[in-house]
Protein backbone atom coordinates (compact mmCIF):
# COMPACT_ATOMS: atom_id res chain seq x y z
CA UNK A 1 0.00 0.00 0.00
CA UNK A 2 1.35 3.49 -1.10
CA UNK A 3 0.91 5.80 1.70
CA UNK A 4 -0.07 9.61 0.49
CA UNK A 5 0.42 12.46 1.79
CA UNK A 6 -2.22 14.91 3.84
CA UNK A 7 -3.18 17.52 1.49
CA UNK A 8 -0.84 20.50 1.49
CA UNK A 9 -3.05 22.88 3.77
CA UNK A 10 -3.91 19.90 6.57
CA UNK A 11 -0.09 19.33 6.37
CA UNK A 12 0.76 22.89 7.23
CA UNK A 13 -1.50 23.75 9.85
CA UNK A 14 -0.70 20.77 11.91
CA UNK A 15 3.26 21.68 11.46
CA UNK A 16 1.87 25.08 12.65
CA UNK A 17 0.49 23.61 15.61
CA UNK A 18 3.83 21.59 16.17
CA UNK A 19 5.78 24.03 16.54
CA UNK A 20 3.68 26.01 18.76
CA UNK A 21 3.91 23.01 21.18
CA UNK A 22 7.59 22.73 20.70
CA UNK A 23 7.97 26.22 21.46
CA UNK A 24 6.87 26.13 24.20
CA UNK A 25 2.97 24.74 25.18
CA UNK A 26 1.12 27.65 23.68
CA UNK A 27 -2.55 27.23 25.54
CA UNK A 28 -4.47 26.50 22.59
CA UNK A 29 -2.23 24.03 20.96
CA UNK A 30 -3.78 21.45 23.40
CA UNK A 31 -7.35 22.31 22.44
CA UNK A 32 -6.13 22.27 18.31
CA UNK A 33 -9.08 20.94 15.61
CA UNK A 34 -8.62 19.88 12.32
CA UNK A 35 -9.27 22.98 10.14
CA UNK A 36 -12.12 20.89 7.94
CA UNK A 37 -15.11 20.40 9.96
CA UNK A 38 -16.72 17.73 8.63
CA UNK A 39 -18.61 14.37 9.89
CA UNK A 40 -17.22 10.77 10.33
CA UNK A 41 -18.24 8.30 8.56
CA UNK A 42 -19.67 4.49 10.18
CA UNK A 43 -18.40 3.12 6.88
CA UNK A 44 -16.03 3.12 3.96
CA UNK A 45 -19.04 3.37 1.47
CA UNK A 46 -19.84 6.71 3.04
CA UNK A 47 -16.77 8.53 1.44
CA UNK A 48 -15.83 8.42 -2.51
CA UNK A 49 -12.61 6.42 -2.81
CA UNK A 50 -9.66 8.67 -3.10
CA UNK A 51 -8.40 7.61 -6.61
CA UNK A 52 -12.39 7.16 -8.04
CA UNK A 53 -12.23 10.94 -6.25
CA UNK A 54 -9.02 11.54 -8.47
CA UNK A 55 -10.95 10.66 -11.40
CA UNK A 56 -13.80 12.28 -10.95
CA UNK A 57 -11.45 15.88 -10.81
CA UNK A 58 -10.38 14.78 -13.99
CA UNK A 59 -12.91 14.09 -15.52
CA UNK A 60 -14.55 17.61 -14.27
CA UNK A 61 -11.60 19.45 -15.48
CA UNK A 62 -12.34 17.45 -18.92
CA UNK A 63 -8.64 15.89 -18.50
CA UNK A 64 -9.60 12.43 -17.56
CA UNK A 65 -6.09 11.22 -19.15
CA UNK A 66 -4.29 13.84 -16.47
CA UNK A 67 -2.80 15.54 -18.77
CA UNK A 68 -2.40 18.30 -16.70
CA UNK A 69 -4.42 20.54 -19.67
CA UNK A 70 -8.06 21.24 -18.50
CA UNK A 71 -10.59 21.23 -21.21
CA UNK A 72 -11.80 25.06 -22.71
CA UNK A 73 -15.10 23.28 -22.76
CA UNK A 74 -15.03 21.24 -19.92
CA UNK A 75 -17.37 21.72 -16.76
CA UNK A 76 -14.72 23.16 -14.41
CA UNK A 77 -14.07 25.69 -17.48
CA UNK A 78 -17.93 25.91 -17.72
CA UNK A 79 -18.17 26.45 -13.94
CA UNK A 80 -15.57 28.89 -13.86
CA UNK A 81 -16.64 31.11 -16.83
CA UNK A 82 -20.26 31.34 -15.59
CA UNK A 83 -18.87 33.41 -12.27
CA UNK A 84 -17.08 35.14 -13.99
CA UNK A 85 -19.94 36.30 -16.10
CA UNK A 86 -21.90 36.40 -12.62
CA UNK A 87 -19.35 38.94 -11.41
CA UNK A 88 -19.65 41.04 -14.44
CA UNK A 89 -23.48 41.29 -14.13
CA UNK A 90 -22.63 42.54 -10.58
CA UNK A 91 -19.91 44.53 -11.87
CA UNK A 92 -22.11 46.25 -14.20
CA UNK A 93 -25.07 46.71 -12.54
CA UNK A 94 -23.36 48.38 -10.03
CA UNK A 95 -21.31 50.52 -12.65
CA UNK A 96 -24.76 51.51 -14.19
CA UNK A 97 -26.46 52.41 -10.75
CA UNK A 98 -23.29 54.60 -10.14
CA UNK A 99 -23.48 56.64 -13.54
CA UNK A 100 -27.07 56.87 -13.46
CA UNK A 101 -27.17 58.63 -9.84
CA UNK A 102 -24.75 60.76 -10.89
CA UNK A 103 -26.50 61.96 -13.92
CA UNK A 104 -29.21 62.71 -11.44
CA UNK A 105 -27.09 64.27 -9.14
CA UNK A 106 -25.97 66.09 -11.78
CA UNK A 107 -29.16 67.45 -12.69
CA UNK A 108 -30.08 68.28 -9.18
CA UNK A 109 -26.78 70.05 -7.93
CA UNK A 110 -24.89 70.64 -10.83
CA UNK A 111 -21.93 68.35 -9.74
CA UNK A 112 -21.70 64.57 -9.45
CA UNK A 113 -18.95 63.32 -7.48
CA UNK A 114 -20.53 60.03 -5.32
CA UNK A 115 -18.91 60.18 -1.45
CA UNK A 116 -18.57 56.32 -1.62
CA UNK A 117 -14.76 55.99 -2.76
CA UNK A 118 -13.56 54.66 -5.98
CA UNK A 119 -14.91 51.36 -6.60
CA UNK A 120 -12.79 48.16 -7.02
CA UNK A 121 -12.45 44.34 -7.33
CA UNK A 122 -10.36 42.02 -5.09
CA UNK A 123 -9.12 38.97 -6.28
CA UNK A 124 -7.19 36.09 -5.24
CA UNK A 125 -4.70 34.63 -7.73
CA UNK A 126 -3.94 30.60 -7.38
CA UNK A 127 -7.09 29.04 -8.78
CA UNK A 128 -8.92 32.37 -8.99
CA UNK A 129 -7.22 34.19 -11.79
CA UNK A 130 -4.79 31.59 -12.89
CA UNK A 131 -5.42 27.78 -12.93
CA UNK A 132 -2.90 25.47 -10.86
CA UNK A 133 -4.63 22.19 -12.61
CA UNK A 134 -1.27 21.40 -14.01
CA UNK A 135 0.51 21.38 -10.95
CA UNK A 136 -2.35 19.27 -9.19
CA UNK A 137 -1.54 16.59 -11.96
CA UNK A 138 2.69 17.22 -11.97
CA UNK A 139 1.64 16.89 -8.20
CA UNK A 140 -0.84 13.84 -7.44
CA UNK A 141 -2.51 16.91 -5.08
CA UNK A 142 0.70 16.42 -3.18
CA UNK A 143 1.46 20.63 -2.57
CA UNK A 144 5.32 20.89 -1.92
CA UNK A 145 6.55 24.75 -1.93
CA UNK A 146 9.57 23.65 -3.62
CA UNK A 147 8.07 22.44 -6.82
CA UNK A 148 5.04 24.69 -6.66
CA UNK A 149 7.61 27.50 -6.59
CA UNK A 150 8.86 26.00 -10.15
CA UNK A 151 5.13 26.38 -11.61
CA UNK A 152 5.48 29.95 -9.81
CA UNK A 153 8.80 31.17 -10.64
CA UNK A 154 8.41 29.75 -14.42
CA UNK A 155 5.64 31.55 -14.73
CA UNK A 156 3.20 28.27 -15.50
CA UNK A 157 0.04 28.93 -14.97
CA UNK A 158 -2.74 29.80 -17.61
CA UNK A 159 -5.43 32.06 -16.99
CA UNK A 160 -8.19 30.53 -15.27
CA UNK A 161 -11.78 30.74 -17.97
CA UNK A 162 -13.89 33.83 -18.31
CA UNK A 163 -11.90 35.74 -15.69
CA UNK A 164 -9.77 37.86 -17.83
CA UNK A 165 -12.85 39.23 -20.12
CA UNK A 166 -14.30 40.06 -16.56
CA UNK A 167 -11.21 41.91 -15.26
CA UNK A 168 -10.87 44.06 -18.68
CA UNK A 169 -14.41 44.95 -18.39
CA UNK A 170 -14.42 46.22 -14.74
CA UNK A 171 -11.26 48.43 -15.68
CA UNK A 172 -12.65 49.73 -18.63
CA UNK A 173 -15.73 50.72 -16.13
CA UNK A 174 -13.16 52.19 -14.04
CA UNK A 175 -13.00 49.82 -11.52
CA UNK A 176 -9.62 49.66 -9.74
CA UNK A 177 -7.85 46.11 -9.79
CA UNK A 178 -6.28 44.46 -7.13
CA UNK A 179 -4.57 41.29 -6.84
CA UNK A 180 -4.69 39.38 -3.21
CA UNK A 181 -2.31 36.19 -2.64
CA UNK A 182 -0.85 34.22 -0.16
CA UNK A 183 1.98 33.87 -2.44
CA UNK A 184 4.89 34.86 -0.23
CA UNK A 185 6.26 38.64 -1.37
CA UNK A 186 9.70 36.66 -2.55
CA UNK A 187 7.21 35.25 -5.87
CA UNK A 188 5.97 38.31 -6.63
CA UNK A 189 7.70 39.53 -9.75
CA UNK A 190 6.99 36.37 -11.35
CA UNK A 191 3.14 36.59 -9.78
CA UNK A 192 2.81 39.68 -11.77
CA UNK A 193 5.00 38.54 -15.36
CA UNK A 194 2.07 35.46 -15.13
CA UNK A 195 -0.82 37.45 -14.43
CA UNK A 196 -0.15 40.09 -16.62
CA UNK A 197 2.46 40.37 -20.30
CA UNK A 198 5.53 40.20 -19.71
CA UNK A 199 7.16 37.68 -22.36
CA UNK A 200 8.23 35.13 -19.89
CA UNK A 201 6.36 31.99 -19.56
CA UNK A 202 2.40 32.06 -19.94
CA UNK A 203 0.50 35.93 -19.70
CA UNK A 204 -2.42 35.27 -18.69
CA UNK A 205 -3.13 39.14 -20.16
CA UNK A 206 -4.87 40.38 -17.12
CA UNK A 207 -4.49 44.38 -16.91
CA UNK A 208 -1.83 45.42 -14.69
CA UNK A 209 -2.93 45.99 -10.83
CA UNK A 210 -4.25 49.53 -10.08
CA UNK A 211 -1.32 51.46 -8.11
CA UNK A 212 -2.87 52.76 -4.89
CA UNK A 213 -2.61 56.63 -3.77
CA UNK A 214 0.27 55.95 -1.32
CA UNK A 215 2.00 54.86 -3.87
CA UNK A 216 1.44 50.31 -3.23
CA UNK A 217 1.22 48.33 -6.19
CA UNK A 218 -2.14 46.89 -5.80
CA UNK A 219 -0.70 43.08 -6.50
CA UNK A 220 -0.56 42.14 -2.87
CA UNK A 221 1.59 39.30 -1.77
CA UNK A 222 2.28 38.08 1.86
CA UNK A 223 5.44 39.56 3.71
CA UNK A 224 7.26 37.76 6.00
CA UNK A 225 6.18 38.43 9.48
CA UNK A 226 9.11 40.56 10.23
CA UNK A 227 8.16 43.00 7.22
CA UNK A 228 4.53 42.84 8.23
CA UNK A 229 2.88 46.63 7.97
CA UNK A 230 1.11 48.09 10.87
CA UNK A 231 -2.29 46.64 9.99
CA UNK A 232 -1.42 43.01 9.71
CA UNK A 233 0.74 43.58 12.84
CA UNK A 234 -2.18 44.61 14.12
CA UNK A 235 -5.17 42.30 12.71
CA UNK A 236 -2.71 39.49 13.79
CA UNK A 237 -1.20 39.98 16.83
CA UNK A 238 -3.42 37.25 18.74
CA UNK A 239 -2.67 34.29 15.59
CA UNK A 240 0.03 32.18 16.31
CA UNK A 241 3.28 33.64 16.19
CA UNK A 242 1.93 36.73 15.18
CA UNK A 243 1.35 34.94 11.71
CA UNK A 244 -1.57 36.06 9.82
CA UNK A 245 -3.86 33.16 9.26
CA UNK A 246 -5.31 33.39 5.92
CA UNK A 247 -8.34 35.20 6.88
CA UNK A 248 -7.01 37.57 8.90
CA UNK A 249 -4.30 38.55 5.96
CA UNK A 250 -6.89 38.67 3.10
CA UNK A 251 -9.46 40.60 5.50
CA UNK A 252 -7.30 43.08 6.72
CA UNK A 253 -5.68 43.58 3.42
CA UNK A 254 -9.12 44.39 2.12
CA UNK A 255 -9.97 46.91 5.16
CA UNK A 256 -6.52 48.07 4.10
CA UNK A 257 -7.59 49.56 0.78
CA UNK A 258 -10.99 50.61 1.91
CA UNK A 259 -9.14 52.59 4.10
CA UNK A 260 -7.22 54.21 1.59
CA UNK A 261 -10.31 55.36 -0.19
CA UNK A 262 -12.04 52.60 -2.33
CA UNK A 263 -15.57 50.84 -2.06
CA UNK A 264 -14.70 46.93 -2.64
CA UNK A 265 -17.78 45.82 -5.15
CA UNK A 266 -16.94 42.22 -5.40
CA UNK A 267 -14.17 39.68 -4.00
CA UNK A 268 -13.70 36.63 -5.75
CA UNK A 269 -11.84 33.43 -4.59
CA UNK A 270 -11.61 29.68 -4.72
CA UNK A 271 -11.14 29.40 -1.07
CA UNK A 272 -14.03 30.36 1.64
CA UNK A 273 -10.56 31.97 3.29
CA UNK A 274 -10.26 34.37 0.32
CA UNK A 275 -14.32 35.81 1.06
CA UNK A 276 -14.85 35.75 5.05
CA UNK A 277 -14.13 38.58 7.06
CA UNK A 278 -15.68 41.06 5.50
CA UNK A 279 -14.68 44.21 3.71
CA UNK A 280 -16.48 43.78 0.16
CA UNK A 281 -20.55 43.84 -1.01
CA UNK A 282 -20.25 40.88 -2.36
CA UNK A 283 -18.27 37.57 -3.15
CA UNK A 284 -17.95 35.20 -5.51
CA UNK A 285 -16.73 31.64 -5.15
CA UNK A 286 -14.55 30.33 -8.09
CA UNK A 287 -14.74 26.15 -8.09
CA UNK A 288 -11.86 24.44 -6.74
CA UNK A 289 -12.36 20.51 -5.91
CA UNK A 290 -8.64 20.26 -5.36
CA UNK A 291 -7.70 21.74 -1.93
CA UNK A 292 -8.56 23.48 1.08
CA UNK A 293 -7.03 26.33 2.56
CA UNK A 294 -8.27 27.30 6.24
MG1 LIG B 1 -6.70 30.57 -4.44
Amino acid sequence: MKLRPLSRRTTLATAVVCSALVGGGVAYAATAEPAIKTFTPRSADQVTNIDVLRQQIRNYYGDPLGTGTFAPDGNYAKEAASVAKAGQRWLDGRHHEDSDRSRDRDREHGHGHGSTGRKAIVLDVDDTTLTTWNYEIASNWAYNPTTNAEYVNGQKFPATPGMVAMVDRAAKEGYAIFFLTGRPSSQEAATLGNLTSDGVGVDAGYPAPTTLPNGEDGLFTKPDVSAYPDYLQKACAADPGGKCTTIHYKSATRAHIESLGYDIVANFGDQYSDLKGGYADRTFKVPNPNYYLP
